[in-house]
């Protein structure tokens, strides 16, 4: 899970261990919050991994990791983090290839009347970077859950075209 500071990431992540699943949550040495989710989709169960990074300024640092997807999370009353989301997608959608999933996530949708991103905007975006976009409100926990099965779905389509 990646974007700039102050977006929802942790919120996020803590409505994923609150979700209708099962979850467990530890912290690894480097301050990383890792979470795991067991997902059902079409009866099949799988367990997903969400590592949320703490944010460093370092637009890099998602390099340092091997997993099969990126969440990339911005709010939608903060134009700069909406920035940092399309320069997250650029730089991963070149290194990482056209297989690789990713998500854009518009978080604290239930901030309407603060809005500065537009919902095409965000689509926009993610349809140019062939990529999923979604607007949660993480704190209303208001499609929270879609986004899990959302991604495992996403995950699961890119590895069948592999
Ligand atoms: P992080 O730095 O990306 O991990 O962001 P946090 O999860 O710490 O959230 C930063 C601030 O935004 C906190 O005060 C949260 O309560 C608030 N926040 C997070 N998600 C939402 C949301 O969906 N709606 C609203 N209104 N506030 C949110």
């Amino acid at each position: 899970m990646l974007g700039g500071p102050g977006v929802g990431k942790t919120a996020l992540t803590q409505q994923f261990l609150t979700s209708e699943y099962m979850a467990a949550q530890n912290t690894s040495f480097d301050d990383a919050v890792e979470c795991t989710v067991p997902v059902l989709l079409d009866g099949e169960e799988a367990i997903l991994e969400f590592i949320d990074l703490p944010y460093t300024g370092d637009p890099e640092v998602w390099r340092e990791y091997d997993v099969e997807g990126y969440i990339i999370v911005y709010s939608i009353t903060d134009r700069r983090s909406y920035q940092k989301a399309i320069d997250l997608l650029n730089a991963i959608r070149r290194h990482r290839g056209p297989h690789t999933t990713l998500i854009l996530v518009a978080n604290k949708s239930d901030l309407e009347r603060s809005r500065m991103v537009g919902k095409q905007e965000g689509k926009g975006a993610a349809e140019g970077y062939d990529c999923k976009y979604t607007e949660v409100s993480a704190i209303l926990n208001h499609k929270v859950d879609d986004l899990l099965v959302g991604t495992l779905k996403q995950i699961r389509l890119s590895m069948d075209r592999e």
